[in-house]
Parts: C-alpha cells; sequence; structure tokens
C-alpha cells in the first residue's frame, strides 16, 4: 500500500477471479466459462471493426440495445449495457445504494461485497437455508435494496420468477436487482416482470451462456426511468464503455439464435450426465440450474480435491467461506472434458481408500 491510498481504501479486499494460468494447458472448469467457441460470423464481424479503431464506439450501444430489446421484447430504453456485467452491477450500485444499502445472501457472489466495499455502501448478509435456497421469507420487513444471483453463484440453486415476484412485491419502495447471469441454463428469465414493476433491475450476461466472456459484455434491464439513472452513471464514468469489437461481437452473437441453444442445450446435458455420476461416486451435488455444480464429498475435503485435481492438469474451483469450505465448484465443459475429469475424480478417490 502506498502512502497514497485514500483512507477509505486502506481495508479494500479486491475480488479474486478464478485462475487463469498461463504455464500450461489446463482443462478449465473454474471460471464458468463456456467451452464451446462463439457463434458464425463473430470473428468476423470483430475484425471487420478492428480496422475501425481509430473511431471511438457508438457510446449509446444501440446496435446492442436494440438486438438485447429484440431478444426480450423490451424497448431500447429498458436496456443499459455495460464492458461485463460486473460493471453494470457498478453503475447500478453507484446509482442505487449509497443511502438504502443492500441485502444479499451470506453465499453468492463474492464481487457484491467488494463492490460495496469500494463504493462506501453498507450491506448485510441473509443466510441461505439448509438446503441453500433462498428462502424469499426471510427478507420480509428488509427495507434496504436486496441483490440476488438466480440461479445463485455458487450453490447453481435457482429461484422460481412466482418467489422473484414475491420479493418485487414485499416493498414496492424498495429495489431489487436480479444478476441473472446463469439464466440461460434453464431458468425462467424475471425480465418480462421489469414491464410491470418500476423497483426491479434484472442483470444479463453474455460470458456464459453467449460464449463471450473475453467480450465482456453485460446488461440491465429495468423501466426507463432507472435506466436513465444508469446511463447517467455510466456516462459520467465511461461513456465509450462497450468497445467497438465487443459491440459487433454481441449483436452478430445475439442474431445466432439455433448456435446459442444447440451450446446451451449440450452444457445442460453435460450438467446433468456429470451430476449423476458424482451423486453415483457418493458425492453430494446441490441441484444446479447453471452452468456449473456445487459437490462434496465426505471423503475428500474441497481444498484437497482442487490440489489433486490440479496436479491432474484439471482446474476447478474451491472457495474457502465456511458454508462451502468442503465443496468444488466445477464449470460444466464439453462431454469429453467432464468424462476426463470424472475419471481423475474417481483415480482421486481410489488412491484414497487405498492408503487410508
Ligand atoms: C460471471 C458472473 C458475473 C459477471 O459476468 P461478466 O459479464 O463477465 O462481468 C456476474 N454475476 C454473476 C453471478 C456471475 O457469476
Amino acid at each position: 500500500m502506498s502512502r497514497f491510498l485514500s483512507r477509505a481504501l486502506a481495508g479494500l479486499k479486491p475480488y479474486v477471479p478464478g485462475e487463469q494460468p498461463q504455464d500450461k494447458k489446463y482443462i478449465k472448469l473454474n471460471t464458468n466459462e463456456s467451452p464451446y467457441p462463439p457463434a458464425k460470423g463473430v470473428a468476423e464481424a470483430t475484425y471487420g471493426q478492428a480496422e475501425k479503431l481509430n473511431l471511438y464506439s457508438d457510446p449509446d450501444c444501440l446496435l446492442i440495445k436494440r438486438a438485447a430489446a429484440a431478444v426480450c421484447g423490451l424497448g431500447t430504453g429498458n436496456v443499459s449495457v455495460g464492458n461485463g456485467s460486473d460493471e453494470v452491477l457498478a453503475h447500478i450500485f453507484r446509482a442505487f445504494l449509497q443511502d438504502t444499502g443492500v441485502a444479499f445472501p451470506d453465499v453468492t457472489y463474492g464481487f457484491y461485497p467488494v463492490l460495496c466495499s469500494l463504493l462506501g455502501i453498507k450491506y448485510k448478509t441473509v443466510p441461505l437455508r439448509g438446503d441453500f435456497s433462498i428462502d424469499v421469507s426471510d427478507y420480509e420487513g428488509i427495507d434496504s435494496a436486496v441483490c440476488i444471483a438466480n440461479p445463485n453463484a455458487q450453490t447453481g440453486v435457482y429461484l422460481a420468477p412466482e418467489k422473484v415476484e414475491e420479493l418485487v412485491l414485499q416493498n414496492r419502495g424498495r429495489l431489487v436487482i436480479v444478476d441473472e447471469a446463469y439464466i440461460d441454463f434453464g431458468g425462467s428469465s424475471a425480465v418480462p416482470l421489469v414491464k410491470k414493476y418500476d423497483n426491479l433491475i434484472v442483470v444479463q450476461t453474455m460470458s456464459k451462456s453467449r460464449s463471450l466472456a473475453g467480450a465482456r459484455v453485460g446488461f440491465a434491464f429495468a423501466s426507463k426511468q432507472l435506466i436513465s439513472d444508469i446511463e447517467a452513471v455510466r456516462c459520467s464514468f465511461n461513456p465509450y464503455n462497450v468497445n467497438r469489437m465487443s459491440m459487433y461481437a454481441a449483436a452478430m452473437s445475439l442474431e445466432q439464435d439455433e448456435y446459442f441453444r444447440s451450446c446451451v442445450d449440450k452444457i445442460v446435458f453435460a450438467r446433468v450426465y456429470t451430476a449423476t455420476k458424482l451423486g453415483k461416486m457418493g458425492f453430494e451435488v446441490l441441484p444446479s440450474r447453471a452452468n456449473f455444480l456445487l459437490a462434496r464429498h465426505s471423503g475428500v475435503g474441497g481444498e484437497e480435491l482442487y490440489e489433486k485435481l490440479k496436479e491432474r492438469g484439471i482446474l476447478v474451483r474451491h472457495f474457502g467461506d465456511e458454508r462451502i469450505k468442503d465443496f468444488v465448484r466445477v464449470s460444466v465443459g464439453t462431454r469429453a472434458q467432464m468424462d476426463e475429469f470424472l475419471n481423475a475424480v474417481q483415480k482421486i478417490l481410489e488412491e484414497r481408500d487405498a492408503e487410508g
């Protein structure tokens, strides 16, 4: 820490993203990326724009606003676009949460508390139930804003849209943010509810189901009034926040519905397959509607399993948080990758049995 760092930031603990190691080739099942390449035409669209990089990108992001709005039946005035949904979340937190504070589950996306400490926002955590589900009645009486990920980060556990609506209706004077980074892998989106409720913001990303993690494109969907506030923050910070190449890559991707669906179907199939196999090996696997599984085994700790898989060239994610420290989180890759992962897990368990 230098002696110049702002005092308010002295205790800042930045978000720790999953490893992106450059030393050797791993089977990467640690950051919930898609194992499939971006849709056809995305690369060409990107190169095409690379030749125009002398020009700024469109500060209104109209190309993707139109495409995204069309996909979910809203108008361009109901959409804000960011450099990844992480940035969209930052705009939202900055715009709305300073006065009210925010509540979110004790096990969820680790970026929420980090953003709060960066922006000086008060937050409190609400424990998930014993089965790692969100019980919306636990939010009754909370008058700060509420932020949930659905399906939830780290667990994959899903909350039905009726329950999301209940959360929104509990207190119409309270803002509810629903982060749907994983919604395409088997959930039903709350986006249609933004037409009905002016205290709901839904956040989505192209990083997971659209195979564009490296492009950094995310969205907020909400009423025109909320979006205009988010846009005011965005344009006060970086009006050219989405670069020209990513904008065209995203727009091209949003047109390719069939490819998108086929990738999602394959991932969902591999998820169900992997969960079944892990169950047969004695793992407890949380019911996931995302592109990852959170699983634990009574015979091997989460950290140990993570280390032993890494030695075998397979990266998964381990979190030290008390409630999930026995688990590993495994992103769902191709069926072939999942078979390699399952074989490695089998061998690790056998070795342990032999030792034990
Ligand atoms: C991955 C993830 C994000 C961030 O996505 P980007 O669009 O890549 O910034 C946001 N929220 C949750 C819950 C995530 O898992």
